[in-house]
């Protein structure tokens, strides 16, 4: 959000762009920082404005299940893989595990597909008070989960309550 690119555009991409659809650093749509519905208006967008001729099939009104992730699936697999490292992880970890788990955070962040949501990330993670917290599983599962409210928030979406990640992430509910 906030962050599409308007220049560098490769040659095949469309000059006028959907609202929504991000470049990557190449000047390319990047199909991991978009949501679909975005990337199938462009899709169409492209499809329409080739003639008429083409002998491409036409577009499915729903992407198969078995697509390249957008932005949001992306998001819940991350979510998910992140918030249940949390939930195994020990309750007293080593010096040297507390280490590998701030040096994987950071290259996690480097890592990420989506590009703008990876490096919002590292920089959230520099700002004061926000530095990972991995002395402890608590105190792992609850930063992250105020990690995921910061993204959240940013979404204009409802903040989680963090009393409750363990209930979510690692036993279950309670009620
Ligand atoms: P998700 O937010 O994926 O949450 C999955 C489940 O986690 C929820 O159903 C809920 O049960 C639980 N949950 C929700 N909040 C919390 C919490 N605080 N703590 C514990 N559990 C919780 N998308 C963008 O469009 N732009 C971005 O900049 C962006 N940045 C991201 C950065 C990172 C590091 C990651 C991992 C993802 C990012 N995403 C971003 C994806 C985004 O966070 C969501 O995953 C996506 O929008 C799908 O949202 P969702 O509502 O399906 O549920």
């Amino acid at each position: 959000p906030g962050n599409q690119k308007d220049e560098g555009q490769a040659a095949t991409v469309p000059t006028k762009l959907p609202k929504g659809v991000v470049l990557g650093p190449d000047g390319k749509p990047c199909r991991s920082c978009t949501d679909v519905a975005s990337w199938f208006a462009m899709a169409k967008k492209e499809a329409s404005s080739s003639s008429s001729t083409s002998s491409r099939p036409a577009l499915l009104a729903v992407p198969p299940s078995d697509c390249p992730p957008d932005v949001a699936e992306l998001g819940r697999s991350s979510w998910t893989l992140l918030h249940s490292i949390t939930a195994t992880y020990p309750t007293k970890p080593t010096p040297q595990l507390q280490a590998e788990t701030k040096s994987f955070l950071s290259t996690f962040a480097t890592l990420y597909p989506c590009w703008h949501c990876g490096s919002d990330f590292q920089r959230w993670m520099k700002e004061d008070g926000n530095a990972p917290r991995v002395s402890s599983r608590d105190e792992f599962g609850r930063w992250m989960c105020e990690a995921h409210n910061a993204v959240n928030v940013k979404l204009g979406k409802k903040e989680f309550d963090c009393d409750r990640w363990g209930e979510r992430w690692r036993t279950g509910w309670k009620d």
